[in-house]
């Protein structure tokens, strides 16, 4: 929505790059342009779609950026006060306690501060934790770093590559799909019933 705003009000700029898209008479969609307003918002809102629709991947990266600069303060206003804690402070709900720990319900895991997804419910298993765990994360959508916050006990941070909220660990012990095992907090995702 932000891109269309930012389009319509920039409307010369866009039009004479439109020049150079059109390699046909640019005078005369200019003025046919200027003639009927319906069609050029149509012309927008259609390049709009065009945007929209592209690669999720591109449209990660956008972010990406946008999202580092959200501030502390900012994420403490979004996010539930067990969010904050779990995704922002890199803290742990209590095992059995999260909404999802159980949940056998098919769907698609997001991260709850940026809506990326970023588990499969055919990847989740129960894992006998209390936490729920899946045996492979969605494409790149998540990130792995060495946690020495436990001194005797090195561990693989996760993290959600697009926002970089914490989301739990990844341990070797998982189940044979790929041996791995994804715990992570029920507060860092929202489920999306398919
Ligand atoms: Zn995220």
């Amino acid at each position: 929505m932000a891109l269309n705003n930012s389009i319509s009000s920039t409307i010369p700029a866009s039009l004479s790059s439109a020049h150079h898209l059109q390699s046909k008479s640019p005078s005369l969609f200019t003025a046919k342009a200027f003639k009927k307003p319906k069609r050029l918002s149509l012309f927008f809102s259609a390049m709009g779609s065009f945007l929209s629709s592209q690669k999720p991947k591109k449209i990660q990266e956008a972010d990406k950026g946008n999202y580092a600069s959200i501030s502390d303060e900012e994420w403490k206003q979004r996010l539930s006060k067990e969010q904050y804690y779990v995704c922002r402070q890199k803290g742990t709900e209590g095992a059995f306690t999260g909404e999802y720990w159980n949940t056998k319900t098919p769907g698609t895991y997001h991260c709850v501060c940026c809506d990326t997804p970023l588990f499969e419910s055919t990847t989740k298993f129960d894992s006998g934790t209390g936490w729920p765990s899946y045996y492979q994360p969605i494409g790149n959508n998540v990130k792995s770093k060495l946690d020495l916050s436990i001194i005797f006990m090195p561990r693989q941070e996760v993290n959600c590559a697009a926002c970089d909220s914490h989301l739990g660990h990844v341990f070797d012990d998982g189940p044979p799909q790929t041996g791995k095992r994804y715990c992570i907090n029920s507060a860092s995702l929202k489920l999306k019933p398919k």
